[in-house]
């Protein structure tokens, strides 16, 4: 008779796991600008990159306390007739502010064939947005790149389903991967997402990597974007991500979240005092 065993391989250590790294990863973005293990970043910028105003919104950014800037060359719409994005133009416009700036730059790839260009245009940090989260080719052609991966956590994504996201990057050879908590689906309507604040602590319980939060896509509202940023930061955020936006009534998208670039002034200050309240005085990173 033939034994039939049910016994499975061992399953490889997940790279993701706390337990494979207990110290927490920092991810180095040179010119000083480090995430995680302590060192706290703020990435801000418009939802879409819409032109030149991209230039003066950084420079205001950049002034308020931001240290990496955000921007959509290519957007996941809802629907296909609303603005795609500037594509290859709208990268250009983000290494002009780059240079103008100093600040490393973070632009959303949704499709596998844009990772090279995204890699040839030096874009500092890919974000993978929360509709491709499980996009398995994207998660893995990302990581075959050394470039650092912004990594959203799904609409309707458990905390689990984001770190074997980040397992699929880093199974490929790309470590650098830092997760962001952006909010979930619930029965609540009154925002547009829920904001999961226990997923941050819970994350750093979880894993080594570094964790972000974008209260900007959690709340949907530019009124509550400031409470949750501190709350995020209390929670222990390694970095956060806001949207700005010069003139958010004629924003390309989701006007409706941005802060305008003196309430993101406003809100920094807050940000700063709030770590320095929690973390001690001697918090160097996300000042001017
Ligand atoms: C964005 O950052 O503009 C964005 C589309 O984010 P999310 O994928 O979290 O909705
Ligand atoms: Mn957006």
């Amino acid at each position: 008779m033939i034994a039939i065993s049910h016994a499975h391989a061992a399953e490889p250590p997940r790279k993701v796991d706390r337990s494979s790294h207990p110290e927490d990863t920092v991810i180095d973005l040179g010119g000083g600008v480090k995430i995680g293990g302590g060192h706290f970043q703020v990435i801000a910028g418009p939802c879409s990159v819409e032109g030149e105003n991209l230039l003066d919104i950084a420079a205001r950014c950049k002034t308020a306390g931001a240290t990496l800037l955000r921007g959509g060359a290519y957007k996941p719409r809802t629907s296909p007739y609303d603005r795609q994005g500037l594509g290859e133009r709208g990268l250009d416009l983000l290494v002009e502010a780059r240079a103008q700036t100093g600040m490393p730059i973070v632009s959303e790839v949704m499709d596998t064939r844009d990772v090279e260009l995204f890699v040839d245009r030096g874009i500092d940090v890919m974000q993978i947005g929360t509709r491709n989260a499980q996009n398995f080719a994207l998660l893995k052609e990302v990581g075959r790149t050394k470039t650092p991966i912004l990594l959203k956590r799904g609409m309707a994504g458990t905390l689990e389903e984001l770190l074997m996201a980040a397992e699929y990057i880093m199974s490929e050879g790309n470590d650098k991967v830092i997760l962001c908590e952006r909010g979930i689906r619930t029965f609540e309507t009154a925002t547009r997402n829920t904001f999961d604040l226990s997923a941050i602590p819970a994350l750093h319980d979880f894993t080594h990597l570094p964790v972000a939060a974008d209260p900007s896509h959690a709340t949907g509202c530019a009124r509550y974007v400031g409470p949750m940023a501190l709350a995020a930061c209390a929670a222990g955020a390694d970095a956060l991500e806001i949207e700005v936006h010069d003139d958010p009534a004629s924003a390309w998208s989701d006007g409706p979240q941005a802060l305008t670039c003196d309430e993101f002034d406003a809100m920094m200050d807050q940000i700063r005092s709030i770590r320095s309240a929690i973390f001690g005085p001697r918090d160097e990173d996300a000042r001017p």
